[in-house]
């Protein structure tokens, strides 16, 4: 499971990515917390990045890159990684590409965890944090509580956690994914996971989504099957290819089940949104059918001509 997670913040990546890393022991990277802990440990490129930083300047995709590297190079990221944080720019996600490919790691996936803009607000607005053990909570759920569960602490709202801030935090977050959404679609990796409703089925389609992975051409048998007019080699072609066909409705079965179990959710959370394009698609439609009534009548009319 190598996967890039793309999501804005208050879109929960973070607890998903946890939930991942638990259920499938493939670690959770984030670019933000391997600078802090180079920082932190003084390591040689942990210090590079504490210099520039000092100097009021942004670490370079360089020093970031090797961060990944050292940290992908780990044991417990033999069975992959779910990276958060990196890239944020098409030349990050080039570089990334072609160390993950000197590396043999390629990428298998790039989920987007996609959550409405007033539901982000929502919960981004209503996020209240203990400044000791870090627990997050939310007003909307705490009841009129002003204290940590676990250890009675004042709670607080991050000052980036206020409302003007946070609209300036989506607009950045929009700007700057809008570019890898595109470029990771053309790639094929895309996976966009409707990120709202209940925690366990928002996971189930995250755990889904990165568990897809895309057919490499070369292993594609029809199109792997070299071109030939004899009639003999055609008929071989036909019998090979009914020998194969029970597996490949066996997989399309279960491709259709899990899209089943993930659609009425999905629909759920789009049924607003689909309303408005159905009816915009309802007026659309309709013109297209008028003129084909049109040409047709218009051919019967050619046709008494002739
Ligand atoms: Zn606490």
């Amino acid at each position: 499971m190598r996967i890039v997670l793309l999501g804005a913040p208050g879109s929960g990546k973070g607890t998903q990515a946890q939930r991942l890393q638990a259920r499938h022991g493939v670690p959770q990277v984030s670019s933000g917390d391997l600078l802090r802990d180079a920082v932190a440990r003084g390591t040689e490129l942990g210090l590079k990045a504490k210099a520039v930083m000092e100097a009021g300047q942004l670490v370079s995709d360089d020093i970031v890159l090797g961060l990944i590297r050292d940290r992908l190079s780990r044991p417990d990221a033999a069975k992959g990684f779910i990276l958060d944080g990196f890239p944020r720019n098409r030349d990050q996600a080039n570089a990334l590409s072609a160390l993950l490919n000197a590396i043999g790691q390629p990428l298998d996936a790039v989920l987007l965890l996609d959550v409405r803009r007033e539901t982000l607000m929502q919960r981004l607005a209503g996020r209240r944090i203990c400044p000791k053990c870090g627990t997050v909570y939310n007003v909307h759920s705490l009841n009129g509580v002003t204290t940590c569960a676990r250890d009675g602490t004042e709670l607080y709202q991050r000052p980036d956690d206020k409302e003007d801030v946070i609209a300036k935090r989506l607009e950045v977050y929009e700007k700057q994914t809008q570019p890898l959404i595109d470029h990771y679609s053309k790639l094929g990796l895309l996976r966009v996971v409707a990120g709202e409703g209940e925690f366990e089925a928002v996971f189930e389609r995250m755990e889904a989504a990165a568990l897809t992975k895309p057919v490499p051409a070369a292993a594609v048998r029809v199109s792997a099957a070299p071109v030939s007019t004899k009639k003999t080699v055609a008929t071989k072609k036909k019998t090979v290819s009914t020998k194969t066909q029970p597996k490949k409705s066996r997989t399309a079965a279960k491709s259709a089940k899990r899209k089943a179990t993930s659609k009425p959710a999905k629909r759920a959370v789009a049924r607003k949104g689909a309303r408005k394009v159905a009816a915009k698609r309802a007026s659309t439609t309709a013109a297209p059918k008028k003129r084909s009534v049109k040409t047709a009548s218009r051919s019967k009319s050619a046709r008494r001509k002739k």
